[in-house]
């Protein structure tokens, strides 16, 4: 007796595809033809998109996977998901370059880091080459979908990974699914760049020694009622402290931060609990080795950000956000930088890095993965 769980497309916004019946001169020539979706105002939403991967895992051991057309998935009421939130995920995104080519940024760190969050929540490993195959091919073959370059919209990549069969007594899962699907995003910063106002939280996000550092639904699960609280009270988003003390600056619900001080160095928390954002492990790469800047990562304490000239919150969804403010509990940080623009620091990261992601400047070695 299985009951069937759907998603049946709910929350998803429409496509505003518009494609006509007729085969075009570049289907009968068998060239691929981009979806005329309306780049520039997807948003951010979950659009259903043509194949997806699926592979099980069953008796210990993967099976091969495949490509399939079915975005929806058949488990049992008992599923270890379900009742135990057994279940990680990744996020990357492809590009198109400037010269037409179709890339995804540093997979291995994703494929990597999947394979830490596995192990923390006693899941198997879904092979880092595999990973990056099964990413590969699903992007390939969804390449209608991945926006051209220019129009600031980028194909998002969600691969993820739960526990299916029946778990009731609590324990792992024995059988697994790994998923991967794609769903265009359109730009992040549409109509401008408005800095952030957040506020510091008086929820904790990540306990010591806990799952901070994976990337976990649990985590997030527990992060909305304290960013629906933020929103209710006006404010972008929230600033974790670590929970040990509420001294030191942790990270938001689903970004690192960034700071720069006035002597133009940059500088990222240290912490165990923070998940180890590849944008933010991108960023301080920049700006040591194109900037010329001095770079730190150590443990920076709230009473210190005054004093810090920019801030940005760095993640694959915006590269860097630009922070304008921090509310403490009535206390108003401002940064210089003010409320309608990119401090300095921030736009150069920002620009260099963007740069690097659609091929418009060199690349360190191994950072770019061409699809095709
Ligand atoms: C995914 C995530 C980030 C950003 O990581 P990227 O690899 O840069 O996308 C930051 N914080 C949390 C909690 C995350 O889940």
């Amino acid at each position: 007796m299985y009951n069937i769980v759907t998603c049946n497309g709910e929350g998803t916004e429409s496509l505003q595809e518009e494609t006509t019946e007729e085969m075009t001169e570049g289907e009968e020539l068998g060239i691929m033809e981009k979806k005329n979706l309306d780049w520039a105002n997807i948003g951010f939403g979950y659009h259903e998109t043509d194949k997806r991967f699926v592979a099980n895992y069953k008796n210990g051991a993967w099976d091969d996977g495949a490509l399939t057309e079915d975005a929806n998935i058949v488990m049992n009421e008992c599923a270890g998901v379900l009742q135990y939130a057994q279940t990680c995920f990744e996020g990357m995104k492809a590009y198109t370059t400037e010269d037409g080519r179709i890339v995804t940024f540093r997979p291995d760190l994703n494929a990597q880091r999947m394979e830490d969050s596995c192990k923390r929540l006693e899941m198997p490993v879904f092979p880092q080459d595999r990973f990056i195959q099964a990413v590969t091919d699903v992007v390939a073959a969804n390449e209608a979908y991945v926006p051209p370059y220019g129009s600031g919209a980028t194909l998002y990549i969600r691969p993820y990974m739960f526990g299916i069969s029946p778990v009731i007594g609590v324990r792992p899962a024995e059988e697994y699914q790994f998923r991967v699907f794609t769903t265009p995003v359109g730009p992040y910063f549409k109509g401008g760049v408005k800095p952030l106002t957040i506020k510091v939280s008086d929820f904790d996000r990540a306990a010591p020694h806990g799952t901070g550092h994976i990337k976990a639904g649990l985590n997030y699960a527990m992060s909305l009622h304290a960013i629906m609280t933020a929103h209710a009270e006006g404010f972008d988003e929230n600033m974790y402290l670590d929970a040990g003390s509420r001294t030191y600056v942790e990270e938001t619900g689903g970004a690192n931060f960034l700071f720069v001080t006035k002597d133009n160095k940059v500088i990222t928390p240290k912490s165990d609990s923070i998940l180890p954002s590849i944008t933010r492990r991108s960023l301080m790469t920049v700006a040591k080795d194109y900037l010329g800047l001095e770079v730190e990562e150590r443990p920076i304490a709230l009473e210190e950000v005054k004093d810090f000239a920019e801030c940005g919150l760095c993640g694959t969804a915006a590269v860097i956000s630009p922070v304008g403010k921090i509310v403490d509990h009535g206390k108003e940080i401002a940064f210089p930088s003010g409320m309608s623009e990119m401090g300095p620091v921030t736009k150069k990261l920002y620009d260099t890095l963007t740069g690097i992601q659609m091929g418009r400047i060199d690349a360190p070695e191994g950072w770019i993965h061409v699809i095709k």
